[in-house]
C-alpha cells in the first residue's frame, strides 16, 4: 500500500516525490513515457544533451526555488538570448535597443520610444483588448508585423486578435542593450541535461516508466491512499465535458556533420513562409563545446512544428482564452469532488507555467498535505 500514487514523473510529480518520500510518505511514481522527466527530458546524441520536447530554459526570481534545484544539479550560466529571422534578416530579442536599432536605425532610447509611441498612436489604441493590440502597444506596428504577427499565427494557430493579452507580456521590452531574453535573477541550464535533475530528485523513490495510468486505473487507485495526478485533467474525466484546447508541437530532429549551424541555441521564424517556428541547436545550451568542434564535431539541431492538439498528440501549451478558461472551471468542480486525487502542474491545472511555477506550486502543495 502506497500513501501517494503520482501519476507523471515530470518536474510537479517529482517535486512532490521528493518532498513526501523525505518526511517518511510511500510512494509511487509512474508515467506512461518510458521514461521520467516530463517534458524536460533529455537525451544525449552524440555528446549533446538534446532538449527531446523542446528547449527549456530554467529562469527565477524566487529564491526559494533556486536554491531547491541547486540540490540536485548543477546549473551554468546560460543566458537565452534567441534571434529572430524574418525572410533572412536578423533581430536581437526580446525587443530591445539592438532590435530597435536594426528595426529603425534607433541610436538612442529617446529615439526609439518616439518611434514606438508614433506607431501606437496611429493605430490609436487605448486599452488592449487582444494579443495584437498588446503587442501594438508594447512595441508598435513594424515589430509586431515582422517579429510577432505571423510567429504567434503559427504558434498558437489562431490570429493574434483573437488572442489573450498576457502571452505577448510574457516577453520583456527594454530600452538598453540587454539581449536576456527573461527578467529573472536567476538563470541556466542543470549542467549534464535535465533528466540527471530529475533523476537525483527521484533518488530512493519507487518509479515505473511505460505505466499508463488509465489502462490500470481501479487497481493502482486500490493501492494507494492519495492520487497525484499531473496530466491533461479533460482526459482524467474521459473528456466528458468536451474537450480542452492545447497546442502541440513536434520536433524534426537532424544530426549534421559541422561543428556549428547557426551559433546560437534558439533561432526563431518569425515569417509565414517557414513552416517551422524555430531551430534549436541543442549544443549551445551547455559550455565547452567549442565552436572549432574540437570536442565536438557534430551539431543537432531540431526544427519545432506547431500544431492543433488532437488524440494521439502530446499537449504542450493550455489555450488559456475565455471559452478554455470556462471549461476548465467545470472541470475544476469535478477535480474538487474527486475526493483524494489531486491535480497539478501545467496540464493538470491548464496553466502556462514556467518550470519555476511548476516547482513552486509543488511545493506549495507538499505544505498543506
Ligand atoms: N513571440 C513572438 N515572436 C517571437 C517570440 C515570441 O511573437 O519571436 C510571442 C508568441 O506569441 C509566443 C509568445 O510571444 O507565443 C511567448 O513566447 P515565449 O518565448 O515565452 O514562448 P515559449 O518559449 O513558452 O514557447
Amino acid at each position: 500500500m502506497y500513501d501517494y500514487l503520482i501519476v507523471g514523473a515530470g518536474l510537479y510529480g517529482a517535486t512532490v516525490a521528493r518532498e513526501l518520500t523525505d518526511v517518511g510518505k510511500k510512494i509511487l511514481v509512474i508515467d506512461k513515457r518510458n521514461h521520467i522527466a516530463g517534458n524536460v527530458y533529455t537525451e544525449k546524441v552524440e555528446g549533446i544533451n538534446v532538449h527531446i520536447y523542446g528547449p527549456h530554459i530554467f529562469h527565477t526570481n524566487d529564491k526559494t526555488v533556486w536554491s531547491y534545484v541547486q540540490r540536485f544539479a548543477e546549473f551554468n550560466r546560460f543566458t537565452n538570448s534567441p534571434l529572430a529571422n524574418y525572410k533572412g534578416e536578423l533581430y536581437s530579442l526580446p525587443f530591445n535597443m539592438y532590435t530597435f536599432n536594426k528595426m529603425w536605425g534607433a541610436v538612442t532610447p529617446e529615439e526609439a520610444s518616439t518611434k514606438i509611441e508614433e506607431q501606437r498612436k496611429a493605430v490609436g489604441i487605448v486599452k488592449p483588448k487582444n494579443l495584437e493590440e498588446q503587442a501594438i502597444t508594447l512595441v508598435g506596428t513594424d515589430i509586431y508585423e515582422k517579429l510577432i504577427k505571423e510567429y504567434t499565427q503559427k504558434q498558437w494557430g489562431r490570429p493574434c486578435d483573437q488572442l489573450p493579452t498576457y502571452i505577448i507580456k510574457r516577453l520583456p521590452v527594454r530600452l538598453t542593450f540587454d539581449n536576456n531574453y527573461f527578467n529573472a535573477l536567476y538563470q541556466g541550464i542543470p549542467v549534464g541535461g535535465y533528466t540527471k535533475m530529475v533523476n537525483n530528485m527521484l533518488s530512493g523513490v519507487d518509479v515505473r516508466t511505460g505505466v499508463d495510468f488509465f489502462e490500470h486505473k481501479d487497481e493502482l487507485m486500490k493501492n494507494a491512499k492519495t492520487v497525484i495526478y499531473t496530466g491533461s485533467i479533460d482526459a482524467y474525466f474521459n473528456y466528458s465535458l468536451g474537450n480542452l484546447e492545447y497546442r502541440s508541437v513536434c520536433f524534426e530532429n537532424e544530426t549534421l556533420n559541422k561543428p556549428n549551424f547557426q551559433g546560437n541555441a534558439v533561432v526563431n521564424y518569425t515569417d509565414a513562409e517557414t513552416p517551422w517556428t524555430r531551430i534549436i541547436e541543442h549544443k549551445w545550451f551547455e559550455f565547452g563545446k567549442d565552436e572549432e568542434g574540437k570536442n565536438l564535431p557534430k551539431t543537432v539541431i531540431s526544427r519545432e512544428y506547431s500544431s492543433e492538439w488532437k488524440p494521439g498528440l502530446e499537449p504542450y501549451y493550455p489555450v488559456n482564452d475565455d471559452k478554455n478558461g470556462k471549461l476548465y472551471e467545470a472541470y475544476k468542480e469535478l477535480a474538487a469532488k474527486e475526493l483524494n486525487v489531486i491535480f497539478g502542474g501545467r496540464l493538470g491545472e491548464y496553466k502556462y507555467y514556467d518550470m519555476d511555477q511548476v516547482i513552486a506550486m509543488a511545493l506549495e502543495k507538499v505544505k498543506t498535505l
